[in-house]
């Protein structure tokens, strides 16, 4: 028997994130600071890494539980060989009604033709600035503006239509930039969504007074290109839409640490090592890979991610909303071990 579930407060499960590599061609310094992932840092080795059977088959166990969506991330998701067969597999999985990517974009160039035949039905591409300079500081240098602005390139050549453009916006380091990007984007079709920077994982030393709001974001960008909000596509939706009033385009903005939207929060993560996540804010998940390997049956596997759902009860955002946007202990030995964006892929 299955059917649709949901968690302590009514929320059903309806989108699977997987993060298919914890490596990364980016050093961006609010995610994998070079400081930090140095050329001596340890990835994990191969035989802790999900294949791809054992993905799909967690993929097939939470379509009759009620999810529909599934968006591959990482880590840089490009860099997981063989990509094109996992999305693949997935198209063949009844109920599975979207597949979507979040990438840096630097490997569009060779792969968008490719992804979108296997049946990729979506792209985010994360881009900061198109400013050069401000492009390499927030993202470690290691590789070009032209790099991303090819890779989108290449994937509208391929037919991907309506790219999400992401944006983290970091006060004092990108966010005299924003207008640039807006601008650079605006009657492309592409919708460029500014996220707030928000506190995730424990090795980016998050700041509060970084974070510049989605308000303040739209009152610079409706200064000189005037806005007006749209009604959400459907519930659950992260970002809030607007629309340039002159008629060329839409932004979009996320604003999870100014408006937190955990009321609606209807997405499971699945770490590259096979860990169920229920929140970018958990600590370390539900290890479901000891269960992938060692023989268990479909229906106690489907009953073990029934009941972690079941008893969910996160809504971190707004918790340190009513707290006051309290600064976490990032980096201290008592910072209790929260899960790395480049785990759980955003
Ligand atoms: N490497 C791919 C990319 O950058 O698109 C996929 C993984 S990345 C972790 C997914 C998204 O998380 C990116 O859009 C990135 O900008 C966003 N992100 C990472 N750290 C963040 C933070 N501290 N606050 C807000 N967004 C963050
Ligand atoms: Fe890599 Fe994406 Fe993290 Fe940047 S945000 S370091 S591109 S995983
Ligand atoms: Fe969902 Fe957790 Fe983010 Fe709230 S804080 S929206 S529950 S991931």
């Amino acid at each position: 028997m299955s059917s649709v579930v949901r968690d302590q407060y009514k929320r059903p499960l309806h989108d699977l994130r997987v993060s298919v590599t914890d490596r990364c061609n980016f050093r961006c310094t609010y995610c994998m600071p070079a400081e930090k992932f140095g050329h001596d840092y340890v990835f994990m080795p191969k035989d802790q890494i999900l294949d791809f059977e054992e993905i799909l088959r967690v993929l097939s166990l939470v379509v009759p539980l009620g999810v529909r969506k599934l968006r591959l991330t990482g880590g840089e998701p490009l860099l997981r060989k063989g990509l094109h067969e996992l999305i693949r597999g997935a198209r063949q999985i009844p109920g599975i009604e979207d597949i979507a990517m979040t990438t840096n974009g630097t490997l569009l160039k060779r792969t968008a033709g490719q992804l979108r035949r296997e049946g990729l039905s979506r792209l985010t591409v994360s881009l900061d600035s198109v400013d050069p300079e401000v492009f390499s500081v927030m993202n470690g240098g290691r590789l070009s503006l032209e790099d991303v602005l090819a890779g989108i390139a290449a994937a509208e050549e391929a037919g991907f239509t309506g790219i999400k453009i992401n944006c983290v916006v970091q006060k004092g380091v990108n966010d005299h930039a924003i207008l640039d990007l807006a601008r650079h984007f605006r009657g492309t079709g592409h919708v460029v969504r500014f996220i707030e920077y928000m506190d995730v994982g424990n090795r980016n030393g998050w700041k509060l007074d970084e974070v510049l709001t989605a308000r303040e974001i739209l009152d610079r960008i409706d200064q000189s290109m005037p806005l007006e909000p749209v009604e959400s596509n459907y519930v659950g939706e992260v970002a809030r839409r607007y629309r340039y009033r002159d008629g060329s385009g839409e932004i979009g903005v996320i604003t999870s640490v100014s408006q937190p939207f955990c009321g609606d929060c209807s997405r499971a993560r699945l770490t590259t090592d096979g860990r169920l996540v229920t929140c970018l804010f958990a600590e370390g998940g539900a290890d479901l890979r000891a269960l992938l390997r060692d023989g268990t049956s479909d229906e106690v596997l489907s009953a073990r991610i029934r009941e972690i759902w079941e008893g969910r009860t996160d809504r971190y955002s707004e918790e340190r909303a009513t707290a006051g946007d309290q600064e976490p202990d990032s980096d201290s030995a008592s910072a209790t071990r929260r899960v790395e964006m480049y785990e759980v892929g955003g």
